[in-house]
């Protein structure tokens, strides 16, 4: 996808005069990429139309860079896809929220409702599960066994066949052990029918749920409008959570989710594990959608974050592939200098929403500042190495003891450093642009 944009793009820009037919015949080509991304058909016809509207040929022709206009335009357009203009129930900790998932069957409710529960686990949250799949057989065997491995507690019968009964004792039980975050996964059919949409009404009637989460595959194309519409149009879905973005998937489908069911995407599966489950960034999405990478505003923006000095050694550091602790560390720094920290945060890959929530500033940068703290108790030897196994049980422990910290909180920080090496891994045989180059992207 990200090829033929490109090409578009180019075409554009080497012709010498800019009318209606060079910008119409790109838009086609942009079109084309797009529809091979999976994303809604009517969706690229509305996003073209609205180009048509904002993009000024006058401006375009005037020499100003056509590439970079067009392609903002195109950004900007599916940005705005993604937000439906109201965020998604937010459950608070210490206060009992049910949190309802639907989807077809294989979609991944089962996994993500692990995923969800285990994420706020870590967080400091009580999180329950409840199985009220009584439709396929393993069901409940799936979601205890999930569930222990998470040390999660978990409520469901091998017996009862009635999903609501199950839903409603679970949902009892678990308000009674004050957990905070209760968690019903339902079942799903291979087909939208009836007697699926009619199961899911029930259940959200009698737990009535704060909040519900579509949970689609990222795989199944063109059909995650129907689909995510079929469930909207049955229960108040206020969420949507896409499966297997780690597969061949384009993501296109995750435009369509949000337009028929107005609800943010607020959570991606990137894997089959507890723990491949990242938070949803829009901007990150639409440039890896059109295979700009998640590079595309950072590499514009190192300069202005980066101090001159020193971006030659560490854009070659990155483009080498190597994300060691002592770059972690060192872009730390720089963005404990640099604020307004939230800014700043959000250019660099990996660096935003994950590692500082919006509102949670202060409690960020506290955060990476006892992160320092404890890099200041490394070695140069560990600070400079890639390979995770060189940190043993023994070094994290005087690491901990050093720094005055717990074991866990260095483990802690360790997680953190293995999330953005895996992100920043893919800076590696990046090309570094000169200064001056930059705009032309
Ligand atoms: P359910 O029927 O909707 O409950 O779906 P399950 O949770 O049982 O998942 C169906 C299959 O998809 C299982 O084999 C999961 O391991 C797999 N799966 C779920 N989420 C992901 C994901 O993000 N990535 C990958 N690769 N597989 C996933
Ligand atoms: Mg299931």
């Amino acid at each position: 996808l990200g090829g033929s944009i490109s090409r578009a793009l180019q075409q554009m820009s080497n012709a010498t005069i800019i009318d209606e037919k060079v910008l119409n015949e790109c838009l086609n080509e942009i079109t084309r990429a797009l529809l091979q991304s999976d994303v809604q058909f009517k969706l690229v016809r509305d996003m073209t139309t609205n180009i048509k509207k904002i993009v000024n040929l006058d401006d375009l022709a005037a020499g100003h860079n056509k590439r970079r206009i067009i392609q903002q335009a195109v950004f900007n357009e599916l940005c705005k896809i993604l937000d439906p203009g109201k965020p998604a129930y937010a459950p608070k900790k210490g206060k009992p929220s049910i949190v309802m998932f639907v989807g077809l069957q294989g979609s991944g409710k089962t996994t993500t409702c692990t995923k969800y529960a285990y994420y706020h686990q870590k967080k400091g949250w009580k999180p329950a599960l409840v199985c009220a799949d009584t439709f396929r057989a393993g069901a409940f065997d799936q979601l205890k066994q999930n569930a222990t491995k998470a040390k999660i507690p978990f409520y469901g019968s091998y017996m009862e066949s009635d999903p609501v009964k199950i839903a409603v004792e679970g949902v009892e039980r678990f308000k009674k052990e004050s957990c905070d975050l209760i968690i019903v996964d339902t079942s799903g059919r291979h087909k939208q029918e009836a007697a699926l949409f009619e199961e899911m009404r029930q259940v959200a009637e009698a737990t009535k749920p704060d909040l519900v989460i579509f949970v689609m595959d990222s795989s199944i194309g063109q059909a995650a409008f129907d689909q995510a519409q079929a469930f909207k149009q049955s229960v108040a879905v206020g969420a949507v959570i896409i499966t297997k973005m780690d597969g061949h998937a384009k993501g296109g489908g995750a435009l369509s989710a949000v337009a028929a069911t107005k609800s943010p995407v607020i959570f991606i599966g990137t894997g089959e594990h507890m723990d491949e489950f990242e938070i949803f960034d829009v901007k990150p999405f639409v440039s890896r959608l059109l295979g700009m990478g998640d590079w595309s505003g950072f590499m514009d923006k190192i300069h202005e974050v980066v101090p001159m000095d020193q971006q030659p050694e560490l854009l070659q550091k990155l483009s080498e592939g190597n994300f060691t602790l002592r770059i972690m560390y060192e872009q730390f720094q720089h963005i404990m200098k640099m604020g307004p920290i939230s800014q700043v945060f959000s250019m660099l890959p990996g660096f935003g929403a994950e590692l500082m929530p919006q509102g949670q500033e202060k409690e960020s940068q506290a955060k990476i500042k006892r992160y320092m703290t404890m890099m200041d108790s490394m070695t140069n030897d560990e600070l400079d190495s890639s390979n995770p196994k060189l940190m043993t049980d023994s070094r994290i422990m005087r690491i901990a003891r050093g720094a005055g910290r717990q074991v866990r909180e260095v483990m802690d920080m360790l997680e953190e450093y293995k999330r953005l090496a895996k992100i920043w891994s893919k800076m590696k045989g990046l090309k570094i642009p000169k200064k001056g180059e930059m705009s032309a992207l």
